[in-house]
């Protein structure tokens, strides 16, 4: 008998995915279905969630793409019906819409006296509300809602596992994005609170916490047009023992294991997948 293989076996498990238009999602959409689960990538760009579920069918998998906002109750009232009626009911949700917004990010690392003299930048206290309100919105309540939506199928049938997504600035802030760093940081103290609650219906709830993967929101950040790395992405690699950028492939491990039976006496927890960078203190 192969062990590993039935401790990962998916087939038959609905998969729900929010962000699955984006590049980590999507990219957990394919490892699950690779895996024989019936995966639905719902996301608020309605054309990349359908080409990601293309790309899946293509591969021999099952998949639907669905438009979603996951920060409006009717929108996911709809997109789960949609995949009730494609694909039945949801086993296991992955909570991934989620990212920063510029409003909510400062220039500099640390604040100069002379910094308030200067318009070009934006300091602490040009921060607007509106960003980080934005930001907290769609980490926090972007992760409540289809939760609440979605985790109705699994208390009907006592069992489920719910994925969130946290990140390396909810163990410690990352300089310039306080109201991103906070709002994960609610995320992973969210995953502890429903690991609680929904203990005693069958559904286990865990988070990944993604160190640095070179995608669409930080690609800019991170490096120059010509690819070589900008003074952070420098310092992020200077601060990363295994010393790169992760790939979505770092994440399926964990993913298959959080998914699957293996995971069985695992909930609440919030696992890095960072090539070591939460352990270094840099010295
Ligand atoms: P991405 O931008 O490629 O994907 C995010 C997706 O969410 C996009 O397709 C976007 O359209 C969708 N989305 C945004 N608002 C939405 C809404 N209101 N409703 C529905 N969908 C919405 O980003 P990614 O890097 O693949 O990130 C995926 C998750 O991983 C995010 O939660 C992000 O915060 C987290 N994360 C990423 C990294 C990294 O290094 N890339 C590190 C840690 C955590």
């Amino acid at each position: 008998m192969n062990i590993m293989k039935d401790i990962n076996d998916l087939t038959g498990k609905v998969a729900v995915i929010t962000g699955g238009g984006g590049v980590l999602c999507k990219a957990f959409g394919k490892t699950l279905a690779r895996y024989g689960a019936k995966v639905a990538l719902l996301d608020l760009n309605a054309e990349a969630a359908e080409s990601g579920a293309q790309e899946i069918i293509a591969e021999g998998g099952e998949a639907i793409g669905v438009a979603v906002n996951v920060l409006q109750g009717d929108s996911l009232k709809l997109a789960h019906q949609k995949v009730l009626e494609a694909l039945g009911p949801c086993d296991i949700l992955i909570n991934g819409a989620g990212g920063n917004h510029p409003k909510g990010t400062t220039t500099k690392e640390y604040l100069l006296k002379e910094h308030l003299e200067d318009d070009s930048l934006t300091t602490f206290f040009d921060l607007d509300p509106d960003g980080i309100q934005f930001v907290f919105n769609l980490n926090f309540l972007g992760t409540f809602l289809p939760t609440r939506e979605f985790a109705k199928d699994m208390v009907d049938r006592e069992r489920g596992t719910i994925i969130n997504i946290s990140s390396m600035n909810a163990f410690r802030p990352l300089t310039k994005i306080p109201a991103y760093s906070g709002a994960k940081s609610s995320v992973s103290n969210f995953t502890q609170w429903l690991a609680v609650h929904f203990s005693r219906v069958g559904i286990r709830v865990n988070a990944l916490a993604p160190g640095f993967f070179l995608t669409e929101q930080n690609r800019r950040l991170l490096t120059q047009e010509d690819g070589s790395l900008t003074a952070r992405g420098n310092t992020i690699i200077a601060h990363t023992p295994l010393q790169r950028f992760g790939t979505p492939e770092d994440l399926d491990g964990t993913l298959l294991w959080l998914c699957g039976s293996g995971s069985a006496f695992v909930t609440g927890v919030v696992i890095p997948v960072d090539g070591g960078f939460s352990a270094f203190s840099g010295v």
